[in-house]
């Protein structure tokens, strides 16, 4: 008889709720993969024929597409810790690298300046080509997938011998020289921080003549914005502005009302977003916490927010600190302690939980960690934030239903950033799979004790390979450069 004859795969997944990604509702539906592609789907009744290599029990159980981590600053991670054990523990099975203008390629001999040390120091700084960086990766073959964006700052960092400046038109020529030659490379598209130090001279015109090189060659457009507070409207026109005139899609990254005489503003920016995806095709992404993390700059210190100490190369004893104890120990001020503790990281709690809230419920949001993996004590979301969404957002909170959660972090994240055959469970889609508990699905890292892992996620295969399992890291690592063309 046909129906009894066997079908053999490398991989079979049974009796778990298919969420697809696409944010379709949940079904039971068991999934086979072959190599690194998912195979066949099919109803429990009519793969009874299945016959699984390595068979998983996913009974009581989620099954979806691998997470997609769209705002990190992985780069360096990868290739120094290519284990991973922060993402792949979530569920992430891809992480776009390269966020707020700042990434490791392509430059070299450079003391990076603050946020460029957020990847590291000057010996991580090898790649003088986005090719050489990508061919790293692939070496290393990192536990999650590598897609890359060129930072802005990187590039001025690269032609220019004074950032405190706009780039002249011989040095905008030369970064859009290195900009073509990075996505010709494979690098999905540019990133901005005009927030940062490094890039805040930079007017829209310099923008723009970096932003147009991805419109035709399918490249997307992310910034960190010039203003996240008093100034954010002027800063989402801004961003919608260069978008249009360059021609390109843009995300506004992790989107936020920043500074308590912000707090409330979200309706106000997000009707500004939903008029403006009307003409522009604009997404933002952002993290589940109430609490930013970035370079401590004294300019940024004032006692209306509380902020944390995440590493400090004077006084790494400073890290999981709060600041204010510090300046009240040392007898100073908050400027003079955040001085002495240079160069350093801080988590700043500069936002308001409903505003948090609204945004993360906003439909066109996707999720992003903003994790900084080399910081001591860093801020939670690095080992948190899918869980966070799944459980404490979705489940416990009821923000959106699970099928939505899980588009937040799929489906909508591969569709914006063009990644192809990612962030959705079909036949021929790679095999980027998470299995976890929705019952216990939970984020345990604090604030106070940020290194915890989550709970309630069972198994992780990339590119079908098994790389968690029962909640512990594999061996194999099976993470690919993932290019939009
Ligand atoms: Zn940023």
């Amino acid at each position: 008889m046909s129906d009894t004859e066997a079908e053999n795969f490398d991989v079979v997944i049974r009796d778990g709720q298919l969420i697809d990604g696409t944010g379709g509702p949940a079904r039971a539906l068991d999934v086979a993969i072959s190599g690194e592609r998912i195979a066949a789907i099919a109803a429990p009744a009519d793969s009874g024929h299945w016959w699984g290599k390595l068979e998983i029990d996913a009974s009581d159980r989620v099954l979806a597409p691998g997470f997609i981590d769209v705002h990190t600053h992985d780069d360096n991670a990868v290739l120094r810790d290519p284990a991973m054990a922060a993402k792949i523990s979530q569920g992430v099975t891809t992480v776009v690298v390269g966020n707020c203008g700042i990434s490791l390629a392509p430059i070299t001999d450079i003391d990076p300046p603050p946020p460029l040390n957020l990847l590291g120091g000057r010996e991580y700084f090898q790649f003088a080509t986005m090719a050489a960086y990508l061919a790293a990766v692939t070496d290393t073959r990192p536990s999650v997938n590598v897609a890359a964006l060129v930072g802005h700052s990187t590039l001025r960092a690269g032609a220019m011998d004074d950032l405190k400046r706009g780039a002249t038109g011989d040095e905008i020529a030369a970064m859009r020289e290195k900009l073509a030659a990075s996505l010709d490379a494979g690098a999905i598209g540019l990133s901005t921080g005009l927030y940062y130090k490094t890039a805040a001279a930079a007017d829209m015109e310099e923008v723009i003549a970096l932003a147009e090189i991805l419109s035709d060659r399918g490249g997307i457009y992310t910034t960190h914005m010039r203003d996240e507070a008093n100034h954010i409207i002027d800063s989402l026109t801004e961003t919608q502005t260069t978008a249009q005139r360059a021609n390109v899609p843009v995300v506004v990254s992790h989107h936020k009302c920043s500074q308590p005489a912000n707090w409330g503003r979200s309706p106000e920016t997000l009707a500004f977003i939903e008029e403006a995806r009307k003409t522009t095709t604009m997404g933002l992404d952002a993290y589940p916490y109430a609490a930013g993390s970035t370079v401590l700059d004294p300019d940024w210190v004032h006692d209306r927010i509380r902020i944390m100490i995440t590493k400090s190369e004077p006084h790494p004893e400073a890290s999981g600190r709060d600041i204010a104890d510090i300046a009240k120990d040392w007898g100073c001020s908050l400027k003079e302690a955040a001085v002495k503790l240079s160069p350093a990281g801080a988590i700043y709690f500069q936002m308001d939980e409903a505003d948090v809230q609204r945004i993360l419920a906003y439909p066109p949001t996707m999720i992003g960690s903003d994790g900084l993996p080399h910081d001591e004590h860093p801020h939670p979301r690095l080992w948190g934030t899918f869980p966070r969404v799944l459980g404490h957002y979705s489940r416990d909170e009821g923000l959106f239903d699970l099928e939505t959660a899980v588009h937040k972090m799929t489906g909508l994240s591969a569709q914006t950033f063009g990644l192809k055959d990612r962030g959705v469970v079909r036949e021929g889609a790679f095999a980027d799979l998470v299995v976890f508990n929705p019952a216990t699905v939970k984020d345990l890292a604090t604030f106070e004790k940020p290194l915890q892992q989550s709970a309630g996620i069972d198994y992780v295969l990339v590119n079908g390979t098994m790389s968690l399992m029962l909640g512990n890291l594999c061996p194999d690592r099976a993470g690919q450069v993932v290019r939009n063309h």
